[in-house]
């Protein structure tokens, strides 16, 4: 077991590679300078592979254990920035306008490349560790993407671990359940198909913006009515676009939004009912619908053997007591969902304290965290791959 304290000089260097990242934000898979870092970070390590440029920019490193041979085990960081305008007010903040480290893939990056310079200096544990940097996180392929360029196989990783920053959890705790952590998300159009004409006659018209309104209305009663209460289903209308004029009633109507739910069949319920739902009611004013509905990210499943790793070694590292393992799933979505589908994996999340909320302009990474994550990487690998 390796205490905090053990980290504490890592801690000053990792956090000048935090703010160094922070300074310097780029988007999905355009991370040009980030991944040159990482790289030249990782080489200057003295690791044993180093592969560059999986889905354009990941790196995947692996470090080889000094106590024989055993499995491959995958850390995964992803790297990805925002494209909001930053409120931080940091010595640090973004130089760029418009976008910056909104989610903490900064503090990840960080974390993991601390990980990354202790185990090549000690490589106390059997076995091998793969390292993996990931783009587009945000976008919700990048995990996807390097999976299917093979890196599971090609790595023989055996088991996947991630790590999330999350606000409103003081530093020095950590949160994490078994199962489903994350929700999965998909996304619906339905152009609302009326009859367009003059505003001033509109019974000579079918309008379709009567017609969404009444759908949008309509929509709300699916999962207050139709789910049942103990299951997790959100539907949300995010975009309703008409191109009328003040006296030009439209001839169509667009809404968008977005399903996330914890369970396989409410996707299923939510796509049917949506369809029937805003079919029926369009029909019954005399329009009709075109319906698209997209499945992207399934939920993130944290298997029961990895889970119970994870929960131990955090435990270790800040105590039993700092370590909340009831943690109430997120109806957001991680697109580490895809590794840990490939293979067997676990999702923790690590306090950030008090701070703005992910993706708020005020957000900032909480340094302070960084001794915890680096704390929690080095003591997962010498525990999974103990000899
Ligand atoms: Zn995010
Ligand atoms: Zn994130």
């Amino acid at each position: 077991m390796r205490a905090i304290e053990t980290f504490e000089e890592l801690q000053v260097e990792a956090t000048s590679w935090r703010r160094h990242l922070h300074q310097y934000p780029e988007l999905d898979y355009r991370l040009t300078e980030t991944a040159k870092f990482v790289a030249q970070k990782l080489k200057s390590f003295g690791l044993d592979e180093l592969e560059t440029g999986v889905a354009e920019t990941g790196i995947v490193a692996l470090v080889r254990g000094h106590l024989g041979d055993g499995p491959t085990i995958g850390l995964r960081a992803d790297m990805d920035a925002l494209p909001i305008l930053e409120a931080s007010n940091r010595p640090w903040s973004s130089m760029t306008e418009g976008l910056m480290h909104g989610c903490g893939h900064d503090g990840h990056t960080a974390m993991l490349l601390g990980a990354a310079k202790y185990l090549a200096m000690t490589r106390n544990f059997k076995g091998s560790v793969a390292l993996i940097f990931q783009p587009a996180e945000e976008d919700g392929r990048g995990a996807q993407r390097m999976v299917q360029e093979g890196i599971m196989d090609r790595y023989d990783i055996s088991r996947v671990f991630g790590l999330h920053n999350e606000p409103g959890v003081d530093v020095g705790k950590f949160a994490i359940c078994y199962g489903t952590i994350f929700a999965a998300l998909d996304e619906f159009d339905i152009i609302v198909k009326g009859r367009g004409g003059h505003a001033a006659e509109p019974h000579r018209n079918v309008d379709p913006i009567v017609i969404s309104a009444q759908i949008v209305l309509g929509l709300q009663t699916l999962v207050s009515r139709g789910t049942d209460p103990l299951q997790s289903l959100v539907i949300s209308v995010t975009s309703l676009t008409a191109n009328g004029a003040y006296n030009i009633i439209p001839e169509t109507v667009k809404i968008s939004g977005t399903v996330r739910s914890l369970k396989e069949n409410l996707r299923d319920f939510a796509e049917q009912n949506l369809f029937r739902a805003a079919a029926a009611i369009a029909r019954g004013f005399g329009g009709d619908i075109e319906f698209k509905y997209r499945r992207y990210e399934p939920v993130t499943e944290n298997n029961p053997d990895e889970t119970t790793l994870a929960i131990g070694v955090a435990r270790k590292v800040v105590g039993a007591n700092a370590v909340d393992e009831k943690f109430a799933p997120s109806m957001g979505t991680e697109d580490f969902c895809y590794m840990a589908r490939a293979r067997p994996g676990a999702y923790i999340l690590i306090g950030n304290g008090q701070t703005a909320s992910l993706h708020s302009p005020a957000y900032d990474f909480n340094d302070d965290a960084i001794p915890y994550g680096i704390a929690y990487w080095v003591n997962l690998v010498e525990t999974v791959l103990a000899p």
